[in-house]
């Protein structure tokens, strides 16, 4: 766990997100760990603009995932900050979100341990003074 990549500023952040997208062609997911305002929602706007979204990404923090359909891809933006108990996510049904065609992108998985499945990327993200640190670690299909 030593390879921190130091992220000066939002902006290179939304470019890291986007240099994500372009290693992730099609389905998988992702989980973002960090604290509040670490800056996950943050990668995930620098992501699904580089795929082609133009409006605002807005944090599913109420309504726990916000869906998107980009570059022939659904993509799903979970926030699970919220989540009361990981069993809730079934109600939701995650099994059909969690398809190998679909991206699903989920902020705060370890609300939903046990439920999730493993990941195929984790991304780290620390704050280190202003800027941020962030740290990969790559599963499965990647
Ligand atoms: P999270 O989703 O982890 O709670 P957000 O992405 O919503 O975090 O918010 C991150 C906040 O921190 C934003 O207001 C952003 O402008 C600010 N910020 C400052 N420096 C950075 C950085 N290096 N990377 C990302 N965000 C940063
Ligand atoms: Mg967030």
């Amino acid at each position: 766990m030593n390879n921190w990549q130091r992220i000066d500023d939002e902006a290179a952040m939304l470019a890291f997100g986007a240099s994500v997208a372009q290693q992730f062609p099609s389905g998988g997911l992702i989980t973002l760990h960090g604290d509040l305002g670490a800056g996950k929602t943050t990668l995930v706007r620098g992501l699904l603009r580089a795929l082609g979204h133009t409006g605002n990404v807005k944090s599913p923090t109420y309504t726990l995932v916000e869906p998107y359909h980009l570059a022939g891809c659904d993509i799903f933006h979970f926030d699970l900050y919220r989540l009361a108990e990981p069993e809730e996510l079934e109600y939701m049904g995650i099994r059909d979100y969690l398809r190998p065609d679909a991206l699903c992108l989920v902020e705060w998985p370890e609300k939903a341990a046990g439920v999730l499945p493993e990941a195929d990327l984790r991304i780290h993200i620390r704050y280190c003074g202003e800027a941020r640190e962030i740290l990969l670690e790559e599963f499965n299909r990647f």
